[in-house]
């Protein structure tokens, strides 16, 4: 495809900003079009922070997108003078009986290069003291993971965008029956249209995707931390993944609190007609985590919380292809919980795709997709 090329990307979450960006930086005219301002509440890509690790169990593809990702993140901070990314170290927890998902990864990073440490039962309290670690077996700390700070990324990118001569339309792009994208009603007209949708893709293209993403809601609740005790901040506690609970979190960066999510419990949810409130079931399940995990923050408080979304594919894998009736239109999405990280590698690697300057590869194709065993599955779920 030509240079000349007009892109619209559809969609200002953080896979549409980096799409758009990447586009615009190989010479195309890019239109960015949303229902809301980008950075807007409803967006999966507007909570405050998400963790960036590299651990992907056996799948070597995502472990070297995130070491990428990581310089690339490193790079937009210094470009666009502000702070994107903390590497404060992810610690997974790999539970007794059941770490085949932490014990595929050793191999993996080993082979990549990737730093890591594996801590030992007796090692994990004194190094991180924070914890309560009943029923783990050991911990993967990985020195080189860390948390970007996405809604500022989402944000900070788009004005990039916008600087470099990028155009933004505020509008809600709907399909007819034969999945044709329509803005005011009537047919995009681009040369390429990139749907980088979301959740809401799974609205829009329930012919082609229904069977593959499924839309489930997830609740995340900040606490508090103890009056004057630094060491649930940044500098001194990791993100951690716990896979015998069902959990993940992120330690209180500008005061901000610990996060977590019990991340397992899937429900459904209504994009469009549901208050983004978290359930009380769910602050209920947060609080019996903490007093689990972390009993220093058993008597702690809400101090925030987010109601938010992801679509998962059956083996977790993204969907990066174009739609199989209309050439033009290429579908991004299918995040399944992990696609915030990859950001900077996403957006280049989609408008290759885009301009074809490669094709997809196999496992981002739309077609049948299949679950996976813990050992190769790529998001650990
Ligand atoms: C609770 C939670 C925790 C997570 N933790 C992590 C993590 O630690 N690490 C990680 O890497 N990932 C994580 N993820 C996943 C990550 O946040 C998502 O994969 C990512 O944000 C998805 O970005 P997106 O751009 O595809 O979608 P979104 O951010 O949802 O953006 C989609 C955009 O499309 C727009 N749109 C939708 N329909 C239309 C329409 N019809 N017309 C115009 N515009 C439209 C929406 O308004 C929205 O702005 C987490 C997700 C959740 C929910």
């Amino acid at each position: 495809m030509p240079i000349s090329t007009h892109a619209v990307v559809v969609g200002a979450g953080i896979a549409g900003v980096m799409t758009a960006l990447y586009l615009q930086r190989r010479g195309c005219s890019v239109t960015l079009v949303d229902r809301w301002e980008p950075g807007h509440s409803r967006a999966s890509s507007s909570d405050y922070n998400r963790i960036l690790r590299a651990i992907h169990g056996s799948d070597e593809m995502y472990t070297r997108w995130v070491r990428e990702a990581r310089l690339r993140w490193m790079e937009l901070e210094q470009e666009l003078n502000t702070e994107l990314y903390i590497e404060c170290g992810a610690l997974i927890l790999a539970e007794e009986g059941h770490s085949t998902w932490e014990e595929v990864t050793m191999p993996t990073f080993d082979k990549l290069g990737v730093p890591y440490v594996r801590v030992g039962p007796d090692e994990l309290p004194v190094r991180f003291p924070q914890f309560d670690f009943r029923k783990v077996a050991f911990g993967l700390w990985e020195p080189e993971a860390g948390m970007v700070l996405a809604h500022r990324a989402v944000t900070e990118t788009f004005k990039q965008f916008q600087r470099e001569g990028g155009q933004f339309k505020r509008g809600r792009v709907t399909t007819d029956e034969t999945e044709i994208p329509l803005l005011d009603g009537k047919p995009l007209s681009a040369d390429l249209v990139v749907m980088s949708c979301g959740s809401w893709l799974a609205y829009l293209f329930r012919q082609t995707l229904g069977p593959l993403l499924k839309v489930i809601r997830q609740d995340i609740v900040y606490t508090s931390t103890p009056d004057g005790d630094r060491s649930f901040d940044a500098d001194q506690m990791p993100c951690f993944v716990d896979h015998g609970y069902g959990a993940y979190g992120i330690p209180s960066v500008y005061g901000w609190g610990v996060k977590a999510a019990i991340a397992w419990h899937a429900s459904d949810i209504d994009l469009d007609d549901e208050d983004r409130v978290v359930d009380q079931s769910a602050i209920a399940r947060s609080r019996q985590y903490w007093a689990y995990r972390f009993p220093r923050l058993a008597n702690e408080i809400v101090i925030d919380q987010k109601a938010c979304h992801i679509s998962m594919t059956p083996d977790t894998h993204f969907i990066i292809d174009f739609h199989p009736q209309h050439s033009n239109v290429l579908i991004v999405g299918g995040c399944s919980g992990h696609l915030f990280k990859h950001g900077p590698m996403l957006g280049d690697y989609v408008a290759g795709v885009g301009l074809q300057e490669w094709g997809t590869a196999p496992r981002f194709k739309i077609g049948p997709r299949t679950s996976m065993p813990m050992s190769e599955s790529p998001s650990g779920r």
